[in-house]
C-alpha cells in the first residue's frame, strides 16, 4: 500500500494527514505529539534549522526566527540568517520537510502528497508552493485549494447525502477565503471563490498589539518596547478574548509592572474594518455566483480564527443562519487534502476499503482569476490602435479548460510578436491594471503582409498550472510556456539536505 498524504501549509500553523488503511483521513502528529505545527523557522548558530513549537517561542524576539512567510509566497522578500539568504519558498520547504520527516517516522516513506493553497493565490504563489514542496523532497502532482479540501472533508464527514449550495468560510492566520460550493451527493463543484490574501489572525494580533501599546503609553507615558509585548503574547491574549469578555495583561519592564485591561468589545471594535472587508468579500462572492443569501444551505467554518465569537456573529449576520463547523477547524483542510490525494492517485495504490471510501467523491474546480494576453486593438473612443488586455480564460471557468483565440499581425513585414500572459482578479482591458506572469517574443518570417493569423491557446490543467502557446499559423513557429514549478523562475537556491531540520 502506498503512503499518500495531504498537507495544509498554513500561514501560522501547518498540518499533515493521511488516509489510513480503513479509508479514514487521519491526522499525523509531529515529533512533539501535536496535530498542528507552527509554520515558524529558527536558524541556530550550530547550523540547525528548528521548525515548529520551539521556534515559535522566540518568534518576534530572535532575528533569526521567521514566520508568516506564506503571506509573501513567490515574492522577492529575503530573510537573512548567518550570512545565508532565504525566501518564502525556501522557508516553506523547511516546514514541509519537518512535516514529511515526522510523518515518515510513523507511516514510512511517503509516496505522494498534495499541498493546499489559498483559493485566491496568484500563479506565482502557486508555483512557489510547488517549488517548496519539490525542494523538501515531496513528490507532488497536484495542489488543491484550501476551501475545496475543507468542503471535501465536510461532505465526507457529514455522513449523510448532501444536496445543495454551501459556503466555506475559511479564516486562518494569514488569508481569508470564501468559496461557494455545489454538492450533489458524491459530486462537489466549486462554483465561485473569492478572498483577501492579507486578512487573518495575524492582522488581529497586530491590532491587539496596537491597543496594548496605546494603553501603555496612556498609563506609563512612554513607548512600550516590542519585546515587552510580542506577537506570541498578542496571539495568546486574542485567544483568551475568544473565551472571556475581558483580559488582564501583566507587563513587567524596566519601567515597572503594569496591568493593561482589554475588553472583548474594545478588541472587536479595533478589528471591525477588517471584519467589514470579509463581509464585503462574502457578498461579492455570492453576487458573482448569481445567487442570493437564501440559496446557501449551510455555511461551514474553517480556520482557527473562526473560533472568535465576533467572526461567528458576522457570518451569521451575512448568511442569516448559524454557521457549522467541521470538527476541529485547524484540521479540516489537511484531512480534506488527504482525501484528495487518494482520490487523484492511481486506484492500484489503494486497498479495497480506501477505494470504497473514495467512491463517494467527485470534484470539479474552477479558476480563481482571469488569464489573458496583450493585443493591439482599435479603440473607437480614441480613434486609434491601443494596447488592450484580452481575457482567454475567465474567472470561474471549470478546470481543466483550454481556450484558443485567433489574432492577426498588425503590420506589413512584422518580424516579431510580443507575447504576454496576464492575470487579473476582474475582467480588465487596461494593460496597466493586470499582472504580467510571463513575457517573451516570437520571431516571425520577414516580408509578409499584415493580417497573418496568430493562434493563442491557454490550457489550464487539473493541477492548477497553465500551458500557453502563441502560434504563427502560416510558418508553424511557436512560443510555448508551461507555467509550472519545473519551468518557473521561482526556485530556492538551498539544498535542503545540507541542513539538519528538526
Ligand atoms: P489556521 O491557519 O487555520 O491554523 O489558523 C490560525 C489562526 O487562528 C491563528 O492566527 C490563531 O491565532 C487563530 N486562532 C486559533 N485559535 C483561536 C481562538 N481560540 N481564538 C482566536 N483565534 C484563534
Amino acid at each position: 500500500m502506498s503512503n499518500l498524504v495531504g498537507i495544509d501549509l498554513g500561514t501560522t500553523y501547518s498540518a499533515i494527514a493521511h488516509l489510513d488503511a480503513t479509508g479514514r483521513p487521519v491526522m499525523l502528529v509531529n515529533s512533539q505529539g501535536d496535530n498542528i505545527t507552527p509554520s515558524v523557522v529558527l536558524f541556530d548558530d550550530q547550523g540547525n534549522v528548528i521548525v515548529g513549537k520551539t521556534a515559535q517561542r522566540v518568534y518576534g524576539e530572535d532575528s533569526k526566527c521567521f514566520g508568516r512567510f506564506k503571506r509573501v509566497m513567490g515574492e522577492e522578500k529575503e530573510y537573512e540568517a548567518f550570512g545565508e539568504k532565504y525566501n518564502a519558498t525556501s522557508l516553506s520547504s523547511f516546514v514541509l520537510k519537518k512535516l514529511k520527516d515526522d510523518a515518515q517516522t510513523q507511516i514510512g516513506e511517503i509516496s505522494e502528497a498534495v499541498v493546499t493553497i489559498p483559493a485566491n493565490y496568484g500563479n506565482k504563489a502557486r508555483e512557489a508552493t510547488l517549488a517548496a514542496a519539490n525542494a523538501s523532497g515531496l513528490s507532488i502532482k497536484y495542489i488543491i485549494n484550501e476551501p475545496t479540501a475543507a468542503a471535501l472533508y465536510y461532505a465526507y464527514s457529514s455522513g449523510e447525502e448532501l444536496n445543495g449550495t454551501y459556503a466555506i468560510y475559511d479564516l486562518g492566520g494569514g488569508t481569508f477565503d470564501i468559496s461557494i460550493i455545489e454538492i450533489k451527493g458524491s459530486d462537489i463543484e466549486v462554483i465561485n471563490t473569492d478572498g483577501v490574501t492579507l486578512l487573518g489572525g495575524d492582522d488581529f494580533d497586530e491590532k491587539l498589539i496596537e491597543i496594548v501599546r496605546s494603553k501603555w503609553k496612556d498609563q506609563v507615558g512612554e513607548d512600550l518596547e516590542p519585546e515587552d509585548f510580542t506577537k506570541n503574547d498578542a496571539e495568546e491574549q486574542k485567544k483568551i478574548l475568544s473565551e472571556k469578555e475581558k483580559t488582564s495583561i501583566k507587563i513587567a519592564t524596566t519601567k515597572g509592572r503594569h496591568k493593561i485591561e482589554i475588553s472583548r468589545a474594545e478588541f472587536e471594535d479595533a478589528i471591525s474594518t477588517l471584519i467589514a472587508k470579509s463581509e464585503m468579500t462574502c457578498e461579492n462572492a455570492i453576487d458573482e455566483a448569481n445567487l442570493s443569501i437564501t440559496d446557501i444551505n449551510e455555511v461551514i467554518l474553517v480556520g482557527g480564527s473562526t473560533r472568535m465569537p465576533c467572526i461567528q456573529s458576522s457570518v451569521e449576520k451575512i448568511f442569516k443562519k448559524v454557521p457549522k463547523s467541521v470538527g476541529n477547524p485547524d484540521e479540516a483542510v489537511a484531512l480534506g487534502a488527504a482525501l484528495y490525494v487518494a482520490y487523484k492517485a492511481d486506484p492500484a495504490k489503494l486497498n479495497p476499503l480506501q477505494k470504497q471510501a473514495l467512491s463517494k467523491v467527485n470534484i470539479a474546480e474552477v479558476t480563481a482569476k482571469f488569464f489573458g494576453t496583450i493585443i493591439l486593438s482599435y479603440d473607437d473612443h480614441h480613434q486609434k490602435n491601443l494596447l488592450k488586455n484580452d481575457s482567454l480564460i475567465r474567472k470561474g471557468d471549470k478546470i481543466p479548460c483550454s481556450v484558443t483565440k485567433e489574432y492577426q499581425t498588425a503590420h506589413d513585414n512584422q518580424t516579431a510578436i510580443n507575447c504576454r500572459v496576464t492575470e487579473s482578479n476582474i475582467e480588465e482591458s487596461d494593460p496597466d491594471y493586470v499582472h504580467t506572469m510571463w513575457e517573451g517574443a516570437l520571431d516571425l518570417p520577414e516580408g509578409r503582409p499584415s493580417g497573418q493569423k496568430v493562434e493563442v491557446t491557454f490550457s489550464y490543467h487539473v493541477n492548477q498550472t497553465m500551458k500557453c502557446t502563441f502560434l504563427d499559423v502560416e510558418s508553424g513557429r511557436k512560443a510555448e510556456i508551461d507555467l509550472t514549478a519545473g519551468n518557473s523562475n521561482i526556485h530556492t537556491d538551498i539544498d535542503i539536505d545540507d541542513f539538519k531540520v528538526e
